[in-house]
């Protein structure tokens, strides 16, 4: 197992963005894990599962009717060998895998897959809300992205087509959810650089980011 860089933030901090930028200029993948919850939660969705059964959620999790598979441009998602990485970036799926990422069974049939990214390159970017306290404590360097919650619904908002006032509601509500959850919940892992992006450029945060986990990967 190479480096590992982690970038956690609440929704629509940036994080696939800079994460890409970033793989690109250090030459190894970056995977969103955040696609492993919305992978799951479209399953579900797509599978009638009540989304409260937590052992249907959890075989699931574990089956082969869907799989995430990391390139250059973004983590894929396959469900029963259709292409839905654009389907799962919606908010409702964003909503569902919310929901359902806070129960513990779900979260730890998730781990192994997501801990093995870091085995395929000589190094990994890794982006979610646990990655640098849960996913990969270890990791040489870490990130934590944050903006004004105006900032990334107006982001989100471009990106989607969206209402911008629907989606600061909607994130406000799911960024509390993802904080106050029980395990693992999104925080500022304890050793992570902490980088506002509101007034950044995508440039700059990536070129700070990069001077940053160099330094460190040297050491
Ligand atoms: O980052 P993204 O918006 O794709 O994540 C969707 C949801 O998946 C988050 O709101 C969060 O509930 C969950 N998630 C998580 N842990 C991660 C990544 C995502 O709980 N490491």
């Amino acid at each position: 197992m190479g480096f590992v860089v982690t970038i956690d933030g609440p929704a629509a901090s940036g994080k696939s963005s800079v994460s890409r930028g970033l793989s690109k200029l250090l030459s190894v993948p970056w995977v969103s894990t955040g696609a492993f919850y919305r992978g799951l939660a479209y399953a579900a969705l797509h599978s009638g599962i009540d989304l409260k059964d937590k052992v249907a959620l959890t075989e699931l999790a574990m089956s082969s009717e869907w799989r995430v598979v990391m390139t250059d441009e973004k983590t894929q998602v396959w469900f029963r060998n259709n292409d839905v990485t654009s389907e799962i970036g919606q908010e409702q799926v964003g909503n569902v895998a919310s929901q359902i990422s806070g129960y513990p069974e779900v979260r730890s049939s998730l781990l192994d897959s997501q801990r093995q990214c870091a085995f395929v390159g000589r190094g990994l970017v890794a982006e979610g809300r646990d990655c640098g306290t849960v996913v990969f404590p270890q990791a040489e360097v870490k990130i934590y992205l944050t903006a004004s919650s105006e900032h990334r619904a107006q982001r989100r908002a471009q990106e989607l087509g969206l209402n911008q006032q629907d989606l600061v509601a909607q994130q406000k509500q799911r960024d509390q959810q993802d904080s106050t959850r029980k395990v693992a919940p999104l925080q500022v892992p304890p050793d992570a650089m902490v980088v506002d992006t509101t007034e950044m450029t995508l440039e700059e945060v990536v070129k700070k980011i990069y001077a940053f986990a160099i330094e460190r990967i040297r050491q």
